[in-house]
């Protein structure tokens, strides 16, 4: 285990018309695609993940190993080397279900985020400016295009 000092925010891509509650389909998803169980008895590779009435289900402990981001280089020269490995257990993964390139998340999943982002930053001392988006570490857009990062990192207080 380590001390977290980093979180990323990731969308499920998939729409939360379709499916509101992702969680089990997502961990069976992650258990066929690399079997790697958490210390909590699950395969989902994220620490969190969020459904769209803003349910929070957790995953992995904080600061276990992940399996949320494998572009391990700093994308792009946006960020330092050292950031690199965030399957590490440095950074704490949370997912929102949806698809956030066509829609929004709901207002229960906001402040759902909200609350656990502004728990998990005073935990484990994490400031907003160590919170980030896949899409700063991988060319692909998640969380999705309507999602600002600056807009996450100020529902820290
Ligand atoms: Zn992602």
């Amino acid at each position: 285990m380590k001390k977290p000092s980093y979180i990323m925010v990731h969308h499920s891509a998939v729409s939360h018309d379709k499916n509101p509650d992702q969680f089990v389909a997502n961990n069976e998803y992650h258990r066929a695609k690399w079997n790697f169980k958490s210390s909590m008895g699950f395969f989902l590779g994220y620490n969190y993940e969020i459904s769209k009435i803003g349910l929070v289900r957790q995953a992995r402990a904080d600061g276990e190993p992940t399996a949320a981001c494998y572009q391990s280089l700093a994308y792009r020269g946006v960020l330092p080397r050292w950031t690199g490995n965030m399957n590490d257990g440095r950074c704490i993964h949370i997912c929102l279900d949806g698809y956030f390139d066509i829609e929004k998340p709901e207002p229960a999943q906001v402040y759902a985020l909200r609350d656990l982002l502004r728990k998990l930053a005073k935990k484990w001392g994490i400031p907003k400016g160590n919170v980030y988006f896949h899409r700063n570490y991988a060319p692909k857009t998640c969380p999705g295009k309507n999602l600002d990062l600056n807009w996450v990192r100020n529902l820290i207080v």
